[in-house]
């Protein structure tokens, strides 16, 4: 079958062997290339099929999301609704070290699967995953009723977490760099910043998002990274963080959170709202044009938001 690899020549799409071993086989409808993927692939990991963001069918024709966190389910995090902090043996990613969805066919443990909402078509749930991502920021922010909200970065990742603050009754803004995802902010009923806000959440990874962030809070606000940054995060100095008391708050990935699954809860989101995937996947490609799917979605100025590739 194919699958999509890095190599030493950048992303290609390879055959390989039709996955064995325990579990349940899913073939594949659409996996979503992710910011991180673009960074791993430029760092240069090699050596495992990518794609944590993707859903499929199953032999029965069942349609599922995989939630691609690999976890024990024994330890403390575990236990308190946190496998993404998962200390296990074997703990991890699908598509991250170990072979992911941008393949035609994976075999994944049961526990991964979550069955989609009868609204969702399976070519758009890919959307899941960076959707729990930014339902997870919204949650870890806390935000009080009342309180303003700002996401600074139009991507997938920004834009889901406006769509989770305000379908959460908070008043959100978006603050994007690129003509397309102001477009696509407004398209979707977001304001543009204005003023002071009460938490702020840094979904572009960047230095200079990290400083927008403190500048756009409030004296004793917070601040939400969600962004990745592979090294060190540059947080601004005394005259804007210290002088402010702003509250730094990491968010990654998902978990449970009163005994639900957060990818449920982003699945019953992007059900609700149709209007998310129209507007967040802009590109769709065949498994064998991957390479160019990486380039547009590595292209800020392509126009790109969500890029998902169809085995
Ligand atoms: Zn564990």
């Amino acid at each position: 079958m194919r699958a999509v690899v890095n190599t030493d020549d950048g992303i290609r799409t390879v055959e390989v062997d039709e996955p064995d071993g325990t579990g349940v086989r899913i073939s594949v409808a659409a996996a979503g290339i992710c910011g991180t993927d673009v960074q791993l692939a430029g760092a240069g990991l090699t050596g495992f099929v990518y794609g944590h963001e993707f859903a499929g069918v199953d032999d029965a024709g069942r349609a599922y999301f995989v939630e691609p966190t690999l976890y024990g389910g024994e330890c403390e995090e575990c236990r308190g609704g946190n496998p993404q902090r998962c200390t296990e043996p074997g703990h991890g990613n699908l598509g991250v070290f170990s072979d992911g969805g941008m393949a035609e066919t994976i075999v994944v443990p049961e526990y991964t699967l979550l069955e989609l909402p009868p609204r969702l078509d399976v070519n758009d749930a890919c959307l899941i995953e960076p959707g729990a991502v930014a339902w997870h920021a919204v949650r870890r922010a806390q935000v009080r009723p009342g309180e303003r909200l700002l996401v600074v970065g139009g991507a997938t990742i920004g834009l889901l977490a406006a769509a989770a603050a305000e379908h959460q009754g908070i008043d959100t803004d978006v603050e994007a760099r690129h003509e397309h995802q102001l477009a696509a902010a407004e398209r979707l009923g977001f304001g543009r910043p204005s003023g002071h806000y009460d938490v702020v959440i840094d979904a572009a990874g960047s230095e200079t998002s990290l400083a927008r962030s403190a500048d756009a809070a409030r004296p004793g606000g917070r601040i939400v990274s969600l962004g990745v940054y592979l090294d060190m995060m540059p947080v601004p100095g005394s005259a804007v963080s210290q002088v402010k008391e702003l509250t730094y708050v990491n968010s990654i990935a998902y978990g449970r959170y009163d005994g639900v699954r957060e990818v449920e809860q982003a699945a019953s989101l992007l059900a609700g709202e149709p209007e998310l995937a129209r507007t967040l996947i802009t590109h769709r490609y065949p498994i064998d044009d991957a390479r160019e799917a990486f380039r547009v979605a590595a292209d800020r100025e392509a126009g790109a938001i969500k890029v998902v590739i169809e085995p």
